[in-house]
């Protein structure tokens, strides 16, 4: 199926340039959006329809939409990047619009076809390229796809109506200044997702679940929250919003670069995946198995466990320090950014913005060269 058409509306009071070149000077993350927004409408019966571009703005809900009080509510985030060409591309779009699918499945809503998603992003960086930082840095426009259920009704049963959007966002570099190693938050009492749940799909409602222990973290002055599994609460699953991974290095020198298996609770990152293949690219081999709480705590003690980073497509590596829990906390090495932690994000964000070749076929144009500004 090819993807219908989308109408496109052009905001007629769009930022001015000197408004945009203040926000794009400036960006932070999240904090201003385009000026232009996506919205395509499923109904059941009719499949998807109306998919349009339109001015960013407000939308009107009925107070009894689905979403509003059972939650069917699914998101991604993904970055598009000004490539030295000028032309605009995202790093595994595909990959997103394939977990969108599955988050979507395991929510029983409306499945959004993968040439669809594609479209809509390209059809708003069509409108607004403008927002796309200048090539050479890690400064991004991120893309936020997201669907809710807005058929009115309180009955409990699958929305036969759903809203699919994507806003946009310009995002500055993660780390203004040098990557800096964060600390994180062991959590015992609370658990991000069980076997079953949904903790594979990217829904809202886990995030509204993890905000409570993540204000637990703040206290302790942690910016993140690592989750044990709810089962035995001994295995690590990841963190509330990026995956993990652990580099221990043994008296002959030899490094073991592992991750927690994909089990049933955690989320399939894609800028995991993608580190499992760099890594291999660079001659490091990643094996994926389960790694206790235990062991990130005692091999930190003893020195075995050199570094410890999260992984996610906001900040694709952020190192981390010191781990802390309610019994003590420990710091991983030096407490500094480890060489491994370091080569392989250079090598990571070095292909998403073009300064490096990319042999899996990663980047995916959104804007060619000649079209964008
Ligand atoms: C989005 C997300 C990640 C990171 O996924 P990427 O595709 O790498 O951005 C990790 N964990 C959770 C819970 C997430 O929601």
């Amino acid at each position: 199926m090819s993807a219908p058409k989308f109408s496109v509306t052009r905001n007629p009071a769009p930022a001015s340039p000197q408004r945009r070149a203040d926000v794009l000077a400036a960006p932070g993350f999240g904090r201003y959006m385009t000026d232009h927004m996506v919205t395509v409408r499923w109904t059941a019966g009719t499949g998807w329809h109306d998919p349009a571009v339109v001015p960013y703005g407000p939308m009107t809900l009925d107070p009894s939409s689905m979403v509003l009080h059972y939650g069917q509510e699914i998101f991604e985030g993904l970055k598009a990047y000004r490539q030295p060409d000028g032309s605009i591309a995202s790093f595994r779009p595909d990959a997103n619009a394939a977990r969108f699918a599955g988050s979507a499945r395991r929510l029983a809503m409306a499945e959004l076809p993968e040439d669809l998603f594609l479209a809509s992003l390209s059809e708003l960086l069509a409108v607004d390229s403008e927002w796309v930082p200048e090539a050479g840095g890690e400064d991004s426009l991120y893309l936020r796809p997201f669907m809710i259920a807005t058929e009115v009704g309180l009955g409990v049963r699958p929305s036969s109506e759903y809203l699919y959007s994507v806003i946009a966002s310009p995002a500055g570099p993660y780390f203004s200044g040098g990557v800096k190693p964060m600390d994180v938050w062991l959590e015992t009492e609370y658990t991000r997702a069980a076997l079953g749940g949904t903790g594979t799909a990217k829904c809202g409602g886990n995030y509204a679940a993890s905000l409570l222990p993540q204000s637990v973290g703040a206290q302790h002055g942690c910016a993140q929250v690592a989750y044990l599994d709810a089962e035995e609460r001994q295995w690590i699953d990841e963190m509330g919003s990026n995956n993990l991974f652990f580099v221990f290095r043994s008296d002959d020198g030899s490094v073991e670069v592992a991750t927690p298996d994909l089990r049933g609770s955690v989320l399939a990152g894609i800028t995991r995946d993608s580190l499992i293949t760099v890594a291999k690219d660079l001659g490091i081999s990643v094996v994926e198995r389960r790694i206790s709480g235990q062991e990130w705590l005692g091999g930190a003690a003893s020195g075995v466990l050199t570094e410890v980073f999260g992984c996610g497509t906001a900040a694709v590596i952020t190192p981390i320090g010191t781990v802390k829990h309610s019994g003590g906390e420990v710091t991983v090495g030096n407490g500094e950014p480890g060489p491994v932690t370091l080569q392989l994000r250079e090598a990571l964000t070095a292909i998403q913005r073009g300064a490096a070749p990319d042999p899996h076929g990663w980047m995916h144009t959104l804007v060619p060269a000649s079209a964008s500004v």
